[in-house]
């Protein structure tokens, strides 16, 4: 397996001894690639803590100096990247609440524009594929070729144990269509400590290519963030907890080769019986124009589809997977027939 990228470090610089304190207990850990801290903070509420500025990035400067670590900052407007490549930052990140706005994400390619410096770029805060992939396109066209993507999570509106829910299937898809590094940031996914372990192993079981975590030397009393940060001693236990898994199977595996096969047949049939389903609905959609009948029928759809779920759920299948197949069959159908 490739060696996972591990960003750490607070969610805010807030002063130097909690920047330096942290930042050695974090140099002791093996492997980790950058030291973070945020010194422009975007907050809900104009009153809250909002950073720094300039002066944190003196002290992040100072850690990086004293431990060898890289550091890298959130910027959001062309001032900061100004400021943040003075103070020798060694790469950026975009934050998800800039990601969602195309002129400010212009204004930081154009800042940008030609340096070879890498750059994190956060999904929106939405769940919006392209407009991620819009940003990734912004970035390239300024001649930027060092880019990954930060998956944070999404604002959603259920109920959810996460801060941001996660959709790993957006990270997922932007990853096959960039092929760009995929970082996993826990912290702002869970929003606490308790979801971190196990949000971090679902990262390496999907493949992803590293993990961002805030870490505190003093979390219970950060200014930002106090309930998903973690020390750095508690980051190393984590990490020291996962299980790493192979990419690349064993082509020679007999077992896996075996199911493998299986699936493959089982794919080949599901494709000609929905090519076959296409072929009845095409004469249906014939049958409808002829007789002057409309091309949805509501009744009948509400009627398979919960059979179906009634099915489904008998044969262990989820309401959702049913749901989201059918829906698509259906969608694909009224299309043909039209
Ligand atoms: C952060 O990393 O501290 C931050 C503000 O993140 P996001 O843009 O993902 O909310
Ligand atoms: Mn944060």
């Amino acid at each position: 397996m490739k060696k996972p990228i591990i960003i750490a470090g607070p969610c805010s610089v807030e002063n130097e001894e909690q920047m330096l304190l942290t930042a050695r207990a974090l140099a002791k850990i093996p492997g980790l690639s950058f030291l973070r801290g945020g010194v422009w903070k975007p907050r809900t509420r104009p009153e809250a803590f909002e950073g720094r500025g300039e002066e944190g990035l003196k002290w992040l400067r100072e850690a990086k100096l004293e431990t060898g670590l890289p550091i890298v900052t959130e910027v959001a407007t062309p001032e900061h990247v100004e400021l943040a490549l003075r103070y020798e930052v060694d790469a950026l990140w975009i934050g998800a609440r800039t990601v969602v706005n195309p002129f400010s994400v212009q204004q930081l390619a154009d800042a940008l524009n030609g340096l070879d410096i890498p750059v994190f770029i956060k999904n929106p805060v939405s769940p919006d594929l392209n407009l991620w992939i819009g940003a990734f396109e912004r970035f390239q066209k300024a001649g930027l070729t060092r880019l990954s993507a930060i998956h944070r999570g999404f604002s959603y509106y259920k109920e959810s144990p996460y801060r941001n829910f996660p959709m790993w299937e957006i990270a997922i898809e932007l990853k096959r269509l960039l092929d760009v590094p995929v970082i996993t940031d826990i912290s702002h996914i869970c929003g606490n400590r308790v979801l971190l372990r196990d949000t971090a192993q679902k990262s390496l079981d999907l493949a992803f290519d590293g993990l961002m975590v805030e870490c505190h030397h003093d979390p219970d009393h950060a200014l930002t963030d106090a309930a998903q940060q973690i020390t750095p001693s508690a980051l190393q236990d984590m990490l020291e907890s996962l299980t790493p898994r192979t990419q690349h199977a064993d082509s020679d595996d007999p077992v896996l080769a075996a199911l493998r096969s299986e699936i493959d047949d089982i794919d080949d049939e599901l494709l000609q019986l929905l090519a076959r389903r296409m072929n009845v609905s095409s004469q249906i959609g014939e049958y409808k124009r002829q007789h002057g009948l409309t091309v949805v029928q509501m009744d009948r759809w509400k009627r398979i589809l919960s059979e179906h779920l009634e099915t489904g759920s008998r044969l262990g299948l989820s309401k959702e997977l049913i749901e989201k197949v059918f829906e698509d069959i259906h969608q694909a159908s009224i299309k043909r027939q039209l």
